[in-house]
């Protein structure tokens, strides 16, 4: 029976777990199919033994309660993690040839999962340090004008990407004001200070020596790396300087923050222009959950379970 499958399915992505007691204090016990179907098309039920009340079997879960049947969440599930670019919450709805109601359902779950993510990038990088070499930038993400003036006010985000690895974090900035509708003014070391950046580098990195920071040369680094006791190497493109080498930990490395340029592309692009720029005034928060969740997909794209690992680090925080 492919429901029971399903459940199964979902039991072993652990986003979905069996009954403990009831209120009542009671077991739960399955009910048979037929039952399950009079109840509600497609969908699985446990029924009290002392009460008698039933339950829908996604209420034992970290998923909303949709009314659906039980091969619906599964499929979701497995198209919403089936690759590292992501189908938005309707074309899901279409491959399932749902419409209306089950439609806006969708959208609760996929709102579920996406929130999922972008939980699981912030506490995994906040339970980090980083040392090594770290290519660092700042980006502007988003910009608005100020009602009735003529300032542009710039989402920002401070990148720090370890070279090599698919271990980066990202800070937002303070927002960044710029007159005349000006160009974004670039990451300063006054708002970089107010980021948990500053008590999540290590001065040392074991076994290689002194943590190096690889930046474009803004003024902001000159500050922040004695500041922090690391070593600085810079390339600054905009004065037309090429890609150069130096001695960092003994070998001979190239300067650049090609790593992190790349990684502010895709990180841009997983951010849906249908999200709006502002809401109350200010800038969206829906716009810093898709950044977390790109975050979470890039550093784990080659996990082969990307669905159970989520479920496992996002419940552990829960719990
Ligand atoms: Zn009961």
């Amino acid at each position: 029976m492919p429901s029971r499958k399903a459940y199964k399915e979902l039991l072993a992505s652990k986003w979905v777990w069996k009954p403990g007691k009831c209120q009542c204090g009671g077991s739960f016990a399955a009910v048979s199919w037929k039952t399950c179907n009079s109840r509600g098309f497609g969908r699985l039920f446990y029924r009290c033994e002392d009460c008698e009340s039933f339950k829908d079997v996604m209420n034992f879960s970290a998923l909303p309660t949709l009314r659906w049947p039980i091969v619906h969440y599964w499929f979701f599930l497995q198209q919403w993690f089936a690759n590292s670019k992501r189908p938005s919450s309707e074309e899901i709805a279409r491959m399932m040839g749902v419409s209306g109601q089950a439609c806006s359902a969708a959208r609760r779950l996929g709102e579920v999962l996406l929130r999922a993510e972008a939980l699981c990038a912030q506490k995994t990088q906040d339970s980090r340090k980083l040392s090594g070499l770290l290519e660092v930038d700042g980006t502007s993400i988003r910009k608005f004008v100020l009602p009735g003036s003529t300032t542009l006010r710039y989402m920002q985000y401070f990148g720090a990407l370890k070279r090599g690895t698919r271990c980066i974090h990202l800070y937002r900035l303070p927002d960044a004001d710029s007159k005349s509708f000006g160009k974004p003014p670039p990451e300063s070391f006054a708002r970089i200070q107010k980021t948990d950046f500053m008590r999540q580098v290590l001065p040392m990195t074991p076994g290689l020596g002194k943590t190096c920071l690889i930046s474009d040369g803004a003024p902001a680094y000159l500050k922040l790396c004695p500041e922090l006791k690391v070593l600085h190497r810079a390339c600054c493109h905009s004065k037309g300087q090429f890609v150069e080498h130096s001695r960092i930990h003994g070998l001979r490395t190239e300067v650049h923050t090609g790593g992190i340029d790349s990684c502010w592309k895709l990180c841009k692009a997983a951010i849906p222009p249908s999200v709006l720029t502002k809401s109350d005034g200010s800038f969206n928060p829906k716009i810093d959950v898709y950044i977390r969740s790109w975050q979470w997909r890039w550093e784990n794209t080659t996990c082969t379970n990307l669905c159970k690992k989520i479920a496992q680090v996002y419940l552990r925080q829960d719990a």
